[in-house]
């Protein structure tokens, strides 16, 4: 029997009602598979899931990010009001960069304020700054430190002559002369059994340091004895993701250190807090080191 014109026409339009949901389905399931493209985070909240965990952990996690970066630019920030005077960071950078005796990269001065018997104490540690515009480096006679394009000024241990410009021309003395003192425990009396014996600490003194990235043995005549020598921000540590010393051994937390050209940086954020200053900016340094009072 013939199909009568409504029969037809109803299949017709079955066939693309169907055609059409299996298109539609097709084209789900395309995309479904497809991935989503990754969108950018938001530099708001980048770092806005550190908010309630200890600052070293966000400050590691920027480093991480800043070093993935072709240009960094590194500063530090200490908040005086929570510096508590343990000196922790002053030993800590003396292990870490084997300094001998009476040498201090970043010494604590301390000052007594208000009268008897109203009184408090307050404490101020001193890297060097890591100036921008650095009279060490003009007065340098051959060119052995220079302000690199993160921000640290570097010595060339190999190419220092001694001259000591450098620590006359520095207005925060933060550098010294390497005299070839001897390191702690040298020239201590030998004793017998001092918890590990004095032959292992001996050992543990002649460990090499890594400043600038390089390997320094401590030997009379040789590099770093003889130079002028300062703060470098544990750029040597930076470079295999890890926070200067001094940071992480601040037991108050008053040590924040990071990548100022990251706008979303915990110390971006700080150096925008109207509380800020430098050290003696009248004299047009331009410090890298804020302080917050
Ligand atoms: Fe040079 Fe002193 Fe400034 Fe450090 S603090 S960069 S040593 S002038």
């Amino acid at each position: 029997m013939s199909e009568s014109r409504r029969d037809v026409l109803k299949k017709f339009a079955g066939g693309i009602i169907g055609g059409a949901a299996l298109l539609t389905l097709t084209n789900k399931t395309s995309a479904q598979t497809k991935k989503e493209p990754q969108k950018p985070e938001d530099p708001a909240k980048k770092y806005k899931k550190y908010a309630k965990v200890d600052p070293l952990i966000r400050m590691e996690a920027e480093l991480k990010e800043a070093l993935k970066k072709d240009q960094q630019k590194w500063v530090m920030v200490i908040d005086l009001r929570k510096c508590v005077g343990c000196h922790a960071c002053t030993f800590a950078c003396i292990a870490e960069n084997r300094l001998p005796e009476g040498m201090v990269y970043r010494p604590v001065a301390d000052e007594e304020i208000g009268k008897y018997p109203n009184v408090t104490r307050k404490f101020f540690p001193r890297p060097c700054l890591q100036c921008d515009n650095p009279p060490c480096v003009t007065v340098c006679p051959v060119k052995a430190t220079w302000k690199s394009a993160d921000g640290i000024v570097d010595i060339d241990y190999k190419k220092c002559i001694g001259c000591r410009y450098c620590i006359v021309a520095c207005p925060y003395n933060a550098r010294s002369a390497d005299r070839g003192q001897n390191t702690y425990l040298k020239g201590f009396p030998a004793s017998q059994g001092l918890i590990v014996g004095q032959e292992v600490l001996d050992k543990y003194e002649e460990k090499p340091n890594y400043e600038y990235v390089k390997k320094w043995v401590r030997k009379k005549h040789e590099s770093p004895i003889g130079n002028a020598r300062k703060c470098h921000f544990c750029r040597h540590r930076l470079k295999v993701g890890m926070l200067p010393a001094c940071v992480t051994t601040c037991i108050g937390r008053a040590t924040y250190f990071g990548d100022k050209s990251d706008p979303d940086s915990l110390v971006s954020e700080l150096i925008q807090k109207p509380n800020v200053m430098v050290l003696k900016a009248e004299l047009g340094t331009k410090p890298q080191c804020f302080y917050l009072t």
